[in-house]
């Protein structure tokens, strides 16, 4: 990272990474403005303490791929259209976030240029560099990805001190906690044992990427309030993945 001054946090940029299920609030498709309220605001008070705040966003809670693809139709196209799920959703979270006076900006892996800029990385690292919000959508670009292996390329691309994975539950466990009550909560785990140990907190290839770029994971509920500013604090329970238990 070029800005090489002491800060107070112990990060200077990251990346929160949003699935589409995180924006359905209470509802079983598309998008709870309360919610996505929330999740802005979130957002607006970790970027103000002086963080460079970017977002990927997924597209679960419109369309995705593998559905269409059971449904018989042809993987790839069904992949793109789960792709502009997530345009969607960026668009959404934009307008939220400039509702609060955040300066934000799309940038999309598939060019729209009506729409949305398109995605280069010096310009992704300008744009956080001048305060602004940076909401990467479209995933990848390529079909046979997911937003959470878009987030680990995007991280390391940009230079990510984390990624902040924000999900249903407020960390990694060994099984699934809302269907065993015996779930055990995990705080510190290395990349390796989530892969070894299939703990499906994010697919694998996310996993092995961040692994490569050694960017650790840190996963927390975004269903809690202020779930995002405390993780980032280091405040209440999360789990963190990184090379080392330790
Ligand atoms: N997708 C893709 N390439 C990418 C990212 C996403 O093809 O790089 C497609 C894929 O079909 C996926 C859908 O977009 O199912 C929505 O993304 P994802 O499932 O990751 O969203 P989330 O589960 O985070 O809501």
């Amino acid at each position: 990272m070029s800005d090489s001054e002491s800060s107070p946090h112990k990060y200077k940029r990251v990346l929160l990474k949003l699935s589409g299920e995180a924006l359905l609030g209470s509802r079983e498709y598309g998008l709870d403005p309360a919610m996505i309220g929330r999740v802005a605001q979130e957002i607006s008070d970790v970027q103000k303490s002086g963080i460079q705040v970017s977002v990927v966003i997924g597209g679960g809670n419109i369309f995705r791929g593998v559905a269409g693809a059971s449904r018989g139709m042809d993987r790839s196209t069904a992949d793109y259209m789960g792709m502009l799920a997530t345009v969607i959703n960026a668009l959404a979270l934009q307008s939220a976030l400039e509702g609060i006076g955040l300066e934000t900006r799309v940038l999309s892996a598939i060019p729209m240029e009506s729409i949305a800029e398109r995605y280069i990385r010096r310009r992704a690292i300008r744009h956080m560099e001048k305060g602004r919000v940076v909401v990467f959508a479209a995933g990848s670009g390529n079909p046979f990805f997911t937003t959470d292996t878009a987030s680990s390329l995007r991280a390391s691309e940009i230079g990510c001190d984390a990624i902040f994975k924000g999900t249903k539950v407020d960390g990694v466990y060994d099984k699934d906690p809302e269907q065993h009550s015996d779930a055990q909560f995990i705080e510190k785990v290395s990349y390796k044992d989530v892969l070894a140990r299939d703990l499906r907190v994010m697919d694998a290839a996310a996993i092995s990427l961040a692994r490569e770029s050694n960017i650790p994971i840190i996963v927390f509920s975004i269903n809690k309030q202020g779930g995002f500013v405390d993780a980032v604090q280091e405040r209440g329970r999360f789990t963190t993945i990184s090379e080392t238990k330790a």
